[in-house]
């Protein structure tokens, strides 16, 4: 029983001088607007319903990171990335939530991930408004390939990894270094290409990222899947799985 003690008291103390890497919830959205009937439900997230989730992330103490500010991570108090796929216009939602939450103390922070062909496509955000948003200091412009192709089943990665990044940064000025797989779909092929031109890159994956020193693991990054539904009780549970 003594030499269990010992051990206890001994693994404890070694978890406290060598303290586990933070869990780093990835949250994933695409449409921020009223789900009205067409196309996938779990795509869309009400705007009152993001309101209060982000409501959620400033009272609990959460810092909302961008793929720029990983290496903070394990100095702030509870990182959190928020991301959005696709480039829809209607992400002016999730600005609108963002500016009027702002404040001294919590500052939003989110990335948006788009698509470099489909700019300018009635339903997505122009170039300007790319720029905007990207001014506006509370997102990041990051890539979601130029054409969203199954990266696994195609040959022109460089105009599909290099030529979107390429674009998006020209556009705002600011380093491309994520990239969020269309549909998640990843294999090793893919990871190696991505390296090339990224840092990161994030998947479908459901889950919370927690560093494990894994080969390519900032390269098949999970994220929290936010749907229409979820309650405010489910989104503070998938926080912290
Ligand atoms: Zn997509």
């Amino acid at each position: 029983m003594r030499i269990f003690i010992m051990a206890l008291l001994l693994w404890t103390y070694g978890l406290s001088a060598h303290a586990a890497p933070k869990p780093i919830p990835i949250l994933m959205y695409h449409s921020i607007a009223e789900f009205k009937g067409s196309g996938i439900r779990d795509l869309y997230v009400s705007p009152a319903s993001f309101e209060k989730q982000m409501q959620y992330l400033k009272d609990n103490g959460y810092t909302l990171l961008t793929f720029e500010r990983w290496s903070e991570a394990d100095k702030v108090e509870k990182p959190v990335l928020v991301t959005f796929d696709d480039g829809y216009e209607n992400l002016w939602n999730a600005y609108k939530v963002f500016a009027k939450l702002k404040d001294d103390r919590f500052q939003p922070a989110g990335t948006i991930f788009a698509i470099a062909d489909f700019i300018n496509r009635p339903n997505r955000l122009s170039r300007l408004e790319l720029l905007e948003m990207s001014d506006s200091g509370m997102f990041s412009i990051q890539s979601h390939t130029a054409t969203h192709p199954d990266l696994r089943n195609i040959t022109n990665y460089e105009y599909e990894l290099k030529g979107s990044k390429e674009k998006f940064e020209a556009i705002t000025g600011k380093p491309v270094i994520a990239l969020s797989y269309p549909y998640g779909f990843v294999d090793d092929k893919v990871v190696a290409e991505t390296k090339k031109y990224y840092q990161f890159a994030v998947t479908i994956r459901q889950g919370v990222f927690v560093a494990k020193g894994q080969a390519d693991e900032l390269y098949r990054l999970p994220r929290v899947f936010v749907t229409y539904d979820m309650t405010l009780e489910e989104f503070a549970k998938a926080l912290q799985k």
